[in-house]
This record gives C-alpha cells, structure tokens and sequence, in this order.
C-alpha cells in the first residue's frame, strides 16, 4: 500500500485487447484485478458491428501473446498471410511476399475470436469481469481513485488502467485540471466492412493466405482472409466529396463508383451494393497525447495514449507491446507505482509518436504508390538486399512488422540504410563517370 488503498487493487477500464492481456498479466503477479466494460458480454453472442472484424497480428502482438502464455491458443483461431496480392485497376494481380523466411508472415485474426480468448484468459487467472459497465467519471486522489458508472455504481481502487480505447474517458478525466497536451486528428477518409465468401481453391483474387490490396485513384479496399478462406474487407473512401460517403447513398451510385475503381470486386462480391448501403461508416483518428500516468494511480494503455490509422496493422500489436514494456516496468518498480509508469511513458512515448507518423504516410503508400512501377522495384530491391545482406540490410517495413525493434530505432535505422545506399549509388555513379572519362581519353 502507499498511503491509501493497494496499489495492488486494480480497476481496468475497457475489455478490448489491451484491456485483457494487461489485466492476464496482473493477476499473474498477484494483483486483484477487476475488469469493467461498457458493451455486454461478446461471449453471449452479442455483435460487435462495425468495427474491423479482423486484424492482422505480426510480431509484436505474437511476442506479447507468447510472453502471456496465450499464443497457441490465438493461432488456434489465426489464417496465415504470406504476402500481399495486388489488385491493379486493369484487372491485373500482383504479389510480394512478406520477407525472406517463412517465420516472416502475418496472421489474421478474428477480433472476436481474440477477445474471446482473452477474457477466458483473464477469468482463469482469477479476475472479475463485469460487463455492461460504462464509466462516466472518475475522481482522483492521492489515496484512491474512485470510478463512477454511468448506472450509478461507485468503485474505488487503488490503481486504475485506462484500456478504454481512442475516445477513453479515463484519459479525460486523469488529464482534467492538469498540465497536459493532447492532439487528436481525423483522417477526411472514412471505412466500411465487406464480406469476401470464399472462393474458388486456386483463385489467386481471393487467396486465402494472402492480404489483399485494391490500389484505386481516390479509394482503397484492404482485406484479409479469415480460417475459413473467406475474406473481410475494408473499404476506404473520402467521407465528403464527389465520390465519398456522403454521395454514395443509392444502389446506382455505389454500382458505379465500384465498377470504376475496383472492377474485380462485382465479381468476388455479387451483393456488394446492398452491403455498402447496409452497413455504417466508421472514423479514423490520431491520438497523440501526454502524461500518460497521474501519481502511479492511473495508467493508459493502448489507444487510450496512442490511438493510430490502420494502415501499417499495428494499433493492436502496438497496444500488446504496451503491456509486455508495462510489464517489465512493474518489474523493475513492483513497490512504486509512479516509477514503474513514468518510466513506461519514458521508453514507449517517441516510439509510439513514430508510428502515428507510419501509419500516415503507410496509407499513402496503400492508396497511390502500390500500382507504381518504380516504387515496386524499389520494394523488390529492398528485399533483394535483405536476402544478400542479410540483418545489414532490413527493410523498414520488415523492422515494423516482423520484429521488436522500436518504432523509432526501426525508423532511424531504416534513414541510415537509405543514406548508405543514396551514398553508394553516388559512389557507383562517380567511379562509372571518371571510367568512361578515361577510356574516352585512351581514345577506347
Ligand atoms: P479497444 O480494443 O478499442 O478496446 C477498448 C474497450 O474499452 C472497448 O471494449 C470499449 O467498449 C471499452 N470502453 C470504451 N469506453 C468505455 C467506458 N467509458 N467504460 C467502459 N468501457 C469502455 N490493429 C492491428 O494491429 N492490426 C490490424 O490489422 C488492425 N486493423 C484495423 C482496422 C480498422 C478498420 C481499425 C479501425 C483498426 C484496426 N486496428 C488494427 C487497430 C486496433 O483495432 C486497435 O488499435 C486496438 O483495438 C486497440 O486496442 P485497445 O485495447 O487500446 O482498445
């Protein structure tokens, strides 16, 4: 205890990802863990629409399940994604691998299979879940932090997590009467989910082992295969303009749009139209905040502290990174709180700050580079080098999603690597100048 309730009684906000590993990871070192959730149970069968079905896991999240024991089971649920096939606006298909090995492949997961997982997870290890539990306020205090519901309940506990995801209430409320900065952006684009059936063994449009990219002037559909070889998309559009959301609100509109920019998909989706118009349209945002802690009594996690676009996969994998640098923080600082999160922001901070910029320019990446001729050498070249150069030689890409390198060291490194090459290529170029300079005055 530090002068009040147990730091050891804690309260978690939000049952999503982060929620559940961290409070798996507490109870394993003795702490009272309760977990409280706004939506209802997703055990019992309630829906969670709307929200990205699937997710891809790559190294930081695979590293953060094994170090919680909970890996097997996860993959128990996961489809393998090898590479990336292309789908070009002329109808043509391109793939790239992932990497150079085999280990070097994303997995796709169902959100729902994942929580499920999770919550099992945490109740075996002894903590109380309680659902349908929306926090409406919270009062901070040197001695305890009391959490109240918006049903009316009032639970005090000596530490509270906030895993209550990109709007968190927890973060809002820590921060009220504080020095603190916080920046939250919306991307003008918006994203719908579509149901891909599974289609013909051999199909390569609708490879079951692969994510799926549909490159398109003012668009972009991204999908990934689920265990049983169907797919699920996501549909990127500008929220307002010619083209977007908002004048896409009838069959023939929607027919058009999708016959011109993703001609491939009539064919893999027959109903399309009728699942464009049926299902609701989701926000993307950036979340850059700080403090990330108040007093060792209150802690973010997750999208709570850094909530990130989609398009390098690593919101999720970030927020299960969180816990395990959490994790060895309260190991390092068992008996004092405020240590153990200070030094938890310390490390993770610019690291997450570097990957709410990756994830910017990855849609950049997605939407307009992915046809390009030239920026696909660019990509194959790196991968050449990678396989002839070995660990000298990694595509930042590959850093991101196949290891734990930082994201900051990932990105420093990668600036490195470009300049070494940029100073080669210069080198190369030189040295052929001054050769044809000599033979040319040998009169050769
Ligand atoms: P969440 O998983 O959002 O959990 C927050 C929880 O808190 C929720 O259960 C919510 O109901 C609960 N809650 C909220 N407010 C309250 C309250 N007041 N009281 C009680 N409970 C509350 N990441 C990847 O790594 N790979 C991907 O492929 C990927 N694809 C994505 C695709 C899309 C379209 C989107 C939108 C996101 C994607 N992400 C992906 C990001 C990923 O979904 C998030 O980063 C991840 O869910 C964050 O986990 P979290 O625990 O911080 O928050």
């Amino acid at each position: 205890a530090s002068g009040g309730r147990d730091i050891r009684d804690v309260a978690v906000v939000g049952a999503g990802l982060s929620g559940c590993l961290m409070a798996v990871l507490l109870a394993r070192r003795g702490y009272r863990v309760r977990v409280f959730e706004r939506r209802p149970d997703p055990r019992l069968g309630a829906g969670d629409e709307g929200r990205s079905i699937n997710l891809g896991l790559s190294q930081r999240g695979i590293n953060a399940l094994r170090h919680a024991g909970l890996l097997d089971r996860v993959l128990a649920h996961a489809a393998p994604m090898r590479g990336r096939v292309v789908h070009l606006p002329d109808g043509d298909l391109g793939y790239h691998p992932y990497g150079t090995s085999d280990d070097q492949i994303l997995r796709s997961v169902l959100r729902h299979d994942l929580n499920v997982v999770l919550l099992d997870a945490a109740e075996s290890a002894g903590v109380a879940l309680r659902f349908d539990a929306r926090l409406a306020d919270l009062d901070k205090a040197d001695g305890a932090v009391t959490l109240r519901f918006e049903d009316g309940a009032v639970v005090e506990a000596g530490t509270v997590i906030g895993a209550d995801g990109a709007f968190s209430t927890v973060r809002a409320r820590m921060q009220r009467g504080e020095p603190a900065d916080y920046h939250q952006e919306f991307l003008p684009w918006g994203y719908k989910e579509l149901s891909i059936a599974a289609g013909a063994p051999g199909d390569r449009r609708a490879d079951p082992e692969s994510l799926h990219v549909w490159p398109a002037d003012g668009g972009l559909v991204v999908a990934h295969p689920n265990a049983d070889r169907s797919l699920t998309g996501t549909i990127f559009l500008p929220l307002t303009g010619p083209g977007g959301f908002d004048a896409l609100r009838t069959p023939d509109a929607v027919r058009a749009m999708i016959t011109a920019r993703f001609p491939d998909l009539t064919g893999l989706v027959p109903d399309v139209v009728e699942q464009f118009l049926s299902q609701p349209t989701g926000h993307l945002v950036t979340v850059r905040t700080a403090p990330w802690h108040w007093r060792g009594r209150v802690v973010l996690l997750g999208d709570a502290c850094h909530a990130v676009y989609p398009f390098y996969g690593q919101g999720m994998n970030s927020a299960f990174e969180d816990c395990v640098i959490l994790d060895g923080c309260l190991d390092r600082n068992a008996a004092d709180h405020a240590a153990a999160f200070a030094e938890y922001q310390a490390i993770r901070k610019a690291d997450t700050d570097v990957l709410a910029d990756l994830s910017a320019a990855n849609f950049v990446e997605l939407r307009d580079r992915l046809s390009s001729p030239l920026f696909l050498a660019r990509k194959k070249a790196d991968l050449a080098l990678n396989r002839l150069l070995g660990r000298r030689w990694v595509p930042l890409y590959t850093m991101i999603s196949h290891t734990t390198t930082p994201y900051a060291e990932a990105l420093r490194r990668s600036r490195r690597q470009n300049a070494t090459l940029a100073w080669l290529a210069c080198a190369t170029a030189a040295a052929g100048t001054l050769l044809i300079h000599r033979l040319s005055r040998q009169g050769k």
